[in-house]
């Protein structure tokens, strides 16, 4: 691993290393350190040449909430700031691999496995919807590990404020992990990542999705675990589980006995009202043209193009609330990415 560059941030400058830690919809996610400092992160990082109003918003949308949002399961992000050509979003670096890999490797998880991770993921979920926050895009591929084992929800795309119970219909996420509101384009609300959660758990413990939508529950799972994946692939919404039921549901009970653990429930109800500032203009202390960028968004580049940031299309500017979007199409409706 070598140092290829230096940005400089609102926070701190980073050391860019070419260590490529995985590769997004929209671009590279590239192993960061701050200078004089032990601290590393994770550096997503966006060419803006390619980006489409609906790409922009997206971002914009995922830097303004993810910025805001504070707990043990989430990613947190440190900085997010832009130069003529890139966008840099630095997090907290999880440096476990995701679930998804992890669960390809290791087989199908055992019950009380499982339920570890679930529990923590679920956690993750009633922080975000006490904050009038839904993620929409639930899936192993999201949910990234630390080397203590700790899971830690990525990933804030498809992320949007509900107000009013329910959010505007827009077809995104995964489309293994939608739910059939989501799918139909119809009434949508939290229970939409209740389902996602359902899927979650299904995979977890088979190391592969439910087929054609039939849940086939392997030989050998919990009345309990059965019954609560059931409810939470519930078609009609209002019959699926909170997540408050969730964590107080007997599966998860039988564990949280066995293992003498407590769980946090978070109860706050605020709802997220402060902005990010738009981000900074940087400076790029090393040449991005010899840089690791160039060979993970494929090289060389194109003839300039204008930047949909400054473009008419473009006077969106980060940090501001976001607006919904007409219904994307299912271009990022993907199966899982390696990481
Ligand atoms: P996108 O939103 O562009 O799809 P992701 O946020 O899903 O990008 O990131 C792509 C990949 O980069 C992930 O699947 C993961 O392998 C890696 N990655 C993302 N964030 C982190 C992080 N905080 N720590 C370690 N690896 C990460």
């Amino acid at each position: 691993m070598s140092q290829q560059f230096q940005v400089k941030g609102t926070k701190a400058t980073y050391i860019i290393y070419d260590k490529v830690l995985g590769k997004g919809a929209y671009g590279v996610v590239l192993l960061a350190q701050a200078v004089n400092s032990v601290n590393q992160f994770a550096a997503k990082i966006i060419s803006k040449k390619s980006l489409s109003l609906t790409d922009i918003v997206n971002l914009r949308n995922e830097i303004n909430i993810q910025s805001k949002l504070s707990h043990p399961n989430i990613v947190s992000m440190v900085d997010a700031f832009e130069d003529n050509e890139y966008l840099y979003m630095l997090l907290e670096y999880c440096n476990g691999g995701c679930l998804f890999t992890n669960i390809q490797l290791s087989g199908p998880l055992r019950e009380e496995k499982a339920y570890k991770y679930f529990v923590q993921i679920v956690q993750a979920v009633q922080y975000l919807h006490s904050k009038n926050v839904l993620h929409r895009d639930i899936k192993l591929s999201n949910l990234l590990l630390t080397h203590e084992d700790q899971i830690k929800l990525a990933d804030f795309t498809w992320s949007t404020s509900i107000s009013m119970g329910y959010v505007a219909p827009q077809i995104c996420g995964t489309l293994e992990y939608m739910p059939p509101e989501v799918i139909k384009n119809g009434f949508q609300n939290e229970k939409l990542d209740i389902w996602s959660l359902g899927i979650v758990l299904y995979e977890m413990l088979h190391n592969d999705l439910p087929k054609n939508g039939q849940f086939f529950i392997k030989h050998g799972i919990s009345e309990e675990c059965k019954q609560l994946m059931k409810q939470m692939l519930e078609v009609e919404t209002y019959k699926r589980p909170s997540t408050s039921d969730l964590l107080s549901s007997s599966w998860i009970k039988k564990f949280q006995r066995n293992n003498g653990l407590t769980i946090n429930t978070c109860r706050s109800l605020s709802g997220i009202t402060d902005k990010l500032g738009s981000p900074q203009k940087t400076t790029l202390l090393g040449s991005p043209m010899g840089s690791p960028l160039r060979t993970a968004f494929g090289s060389p580049f194109g003839s300039p193009m204008t930047s949909p940031l400054n473009s008419p299309l473009g006077k969106c500017t980060f940090g501001s609330k976001h607006v919904p979007t007409e219904p994307v199409s299912k271009q990022r409706v993907s199966t899982h990415k390696l990481c």
